[in-house]
Parts: structure tokens; C-alpha cells; sequence
């Protein structure tokens, strides 16, 4: 490795390669309908600029955002046959600069519908949208009343030529949830208002299950970013994510002694603790003192006392002395630790483990020709 990665305390590997792997995995599943990427919150946090750009060469043509801002910030990245929906549906004061760049809004009210509709009558062309329902999950959508108002409304079906319905599973990830059924039912007789308009209800983890339809547009996120879709025992994704962090310091502690902040941990017996320079500021959850853990040579290193801003304590004690010095690399997430193992120490899911990574890692990407695996081998 070159200089550059002794500047950052943490690397941070993306594997573009990969991501574009379980596009392909994803494709395959729901094909003949096609595969949306959901790259909001900066593709989850992996970089939507290179992200984005990689599943576009991968044959992705639709991407999915929360917020305009995040739209705007890829579009020009993406070849111009590409198209970009924002989840989050239109603002208000949003709407010319919406139409302007052909970022295609969710409609997620009659509200939102109404000043789209208006805007398009201003603008003297069509506008297209996307028209969300709500089947069940009660966060954004209309309802049954107000999609059948504007399935009988000329003007607005005139004037705002719709790219897709879609609706939002709530509970995909767990499959044998009764309302998955009533979603799917729920959204089909929606659905069935605008029977010419595409459909598109699945996330990650509704591509798994086993019923229901498949309809026309997936929209993958965390499947695509290598996290587990759902809680089966094998996750069938590559694994896309590298964290190591670089140790600061070994040193040696007798029985008795204390480590960290609060003292919350007393070494047993004599130990030696290294201390390595990541911390919660770059987004390692501080839930994880003295629960989580680190790897190096498939020893795992458990946390030792709370994690710092800046820095985690190991108790490494486990390594022959002199196995691990200043300098050396220990990993966070990698083959030993997946994003799933530490969401589920951290007490939560890998979405907010992905989200949370740090601007201060050194970040590199690897595409076709290198990969995490080759890597690691
Ligand atoms: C975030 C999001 C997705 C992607 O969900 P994953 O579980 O990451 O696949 C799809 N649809 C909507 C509406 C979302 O908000």
C-alpha cells in the first residue's frame, strides 16, 4: 500500500464490481421486470458519484433519491437516458426546477399532484410523475379515495403522463408477515386504477419473497450495498465493504488496571490493549464499548471500555505478543465481520452501519479488474 492511506486512521474499501454483481443477482430474480437503484443517502452512504456511475455502465437506467438536492447532485454523472425519481416527492418552490431538469417527482398527496398539475398547464407540456399509494405502511402515498380521484380526473391524466405507480412494503423482511399479503393486495387493486402504468412495489427484501407479483420496477438499496435482504441464514449477496483501522498504539495493562472513559472495563488479568484510530466520529456506533470487536489475522480483538471520538481500545490479547505493533491494520468489516454482524452488536440494522461511515476514512473504489476477495486473498 502507498503512503496516502498512513494519513487516515480508517480505509474504507468500496466495491463497485461487486455492487454491480448483485445488480446483475437482483436482475435475475425479478426479471423480466427490470432493476431501479435506490441511491439515496449517497448510495447508503458509499459514494452516489461513483455508485451511481458504475451501475449505470452495469445497464441500470433508473435511480432513485429521497431528496431533489441528491438527484441533482448525480445527474450529471449519468448518461442522459438515465432517469432519476425523488422518493421524498415535490416541495413546494420545487416545481420549475423539477420540471426544468426532468428529475421526476414521487407524488406522494393530492396536494403534490394538484401543483404538478399546475405546473404543467404553466409549462404548456406533460410532466411526467410517479404516483405513490399508500397499501398499508401509513408514511407517504395516497390513499384509495385520492388515487381514484385522479384515476377519474382528465386533466390530470392528460397533463402528467405517469412513469410508474409504487407503493412501499413494510414489512418485506420478514417474510411470513401476514401484511405482506395485504400489501400486495392492497397495492394491486390500486394499481389496477392506472392499467396501463407500470408498477413498482418490491425493495430488497421484497424480491426475496415468494408471493405476490413481481410487477415491472424493483427498487433495490441495501441487496445492491452487499447487506443481508432479509434474516435467512445465508446472505446470497457479495459483500462490498472493506474497514480496517490503523493501531495507534499497543501497550501492556497489569489485573486491575482500567481502560477508557468511565473506567468501564477492568482487565481481569495482565493484557495488552491496542488502541486503533477510529472512533465514533467516523461512525463507529459508541454502543458497541465493550461489546463489539475488531479482526486481524481471524482472532477476533474485543472492544475493551467505551469507544472514544477518535480512537477504540482492543483487548488483544489473544495475538501472540509482537503480533500487532504501530501502524499495523485491524479489521472492522471484511470477511470476519460483516456489516449484518455488526448492525446486530450495535443493536441495529446495516443500513444505519452503511450510512453512518465517516468522511475521514481514506476511501478507494475498485472496479472490474480488483475486488474485495482478490484482495483479501
Ligand atoms: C429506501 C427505499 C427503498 C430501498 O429499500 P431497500 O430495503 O434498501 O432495498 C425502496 N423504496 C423506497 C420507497 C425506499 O424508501
Amino acid at each position: 500500500m502507498g503512503g496516502a492511506d498512513t494519513a487516515a486512521g480508517g480505509r474504507l474499501v468500496v466495491d463497485l464490481a461487486a455492487i454491480c454483481e448483485n445488480y446483475g443477482l437482483i436482475a435475475k430474480r425479478v426479471s423480466p421486470a427490470r432493476v431501479a437503484a435506490v441511491v439515496k443517502a449517497n448510495a447508503y452512504g458509499l459514494g452516489a458519484d461513483r455508485v451511481a456511475p458504475a451501475l449505470a455502465r452495469a445497464g441500470c437506467r433508473d435511480f432513485f433519491v429521497a431528496h431533489l438536492a441528491e438527484a441533482l447532485a448525480i445527474q450529471p454523472l449519468l448518461p442522459e437516458d438515465c432517469t432519476l425519481y425523488v422518493l421524498n416527492g415535490l416541495m413546494p418552490g420545487a416545481e420549475w426546477l423539477c420540471a426544468r431538469t426532468g428529475i421526476i417527482p414521487v407524488l406522494n398527496s393530492i396536494e403534490q399532484a394538484t401543483r404538478w398539475l399546475e405546473t404543467a398547464r404553466s409549462a404548456g407540456h406533460a410532466l411526467p410523475a410517479v404516483l405513490q399509494f399508500d397499501s398499508g405502511m401509513s408514511r407517504l402515498g395516497v390513499c384509495q379515495e385520492e388515487a381514484r380521484q385522479l384515476a377519474s380526473d382528465p386533466l390530470f391524466l392528460a397533463h402528467v403522463p405517469l412513469a410508474l405507480v409504487m407503493s412501499h412494503l413494510a414489512c418485506a423482511d420478514t417474510p411470513g408477515h401476514s401484511a405482506n399479503a395485504a400489501q400486495f393486495e392492497a397495492f394491486d387493486a390500486l394499481a389496477a386504477l392506472f392499467p396501463s402504468v407500470p408498477r413498482s412495489l418490491l425493495n430488497s427484501a421484497g424480491t426475496f419473497l415468494s408471493s405476490g407479483s413481481r410487477g415491472d420496477v424493483a427498487r433495490a438499496g441495501i441487496a445492491l450495498y452487499g447487506g443481508a435482504p432479509n434474516d435467512a441464514p445465508v446472505n446470497p449477496m457479495q459483500p462490498v465493504v472493506r474497514l480496517d483501522a490503523q493501531v495507534i498504539q499497543v501497550r501492556t495493562v497489569a489485573a486491575g488496571d482500567h481502560v477508557g472513559y468511565g473506567h468501564s472495563f477492568k482487565a481481569e488479568r495482565d493484557s495488552r490493549i491496542a488502541t486503533i484510530a477510529v472512533g465514533y466520529a467516523d461512525g463507529w456506533p459508541r454502543v458497541l464499548g465493550n461489546r463489539g470487536a475488531a479482526w486481524f489475522n481471524g482472532v477476533r480483538l474485543p472492544i475493551a471500555g467505551r469507544v472514544s471520538m477518535d480512537s477504540i481500545t482492543l483487548d488483544v490479547s489473544a495475538l501472540p505478543e509482537g503480533t500487532l505493533g504501530l501502524g499495523d491494520w485491524v479489521e472492522l468489516i471484511g470477511p470476519n465481520q460483516t456489516i449484518d454482524q455488526v448492525a446486530a452488536d450495535a443493536g441495529t440494522i446495516s443500513y444505519e452501519i452503511l450510512t453512518n461511515l465517516g468522511a475521514r476514512y481514506e476511501r478507494s473504489y475498485l472496479d472490474a479488474r480488483r475486488s474485495i476477495r482478490s484482495e483479501a486473498a
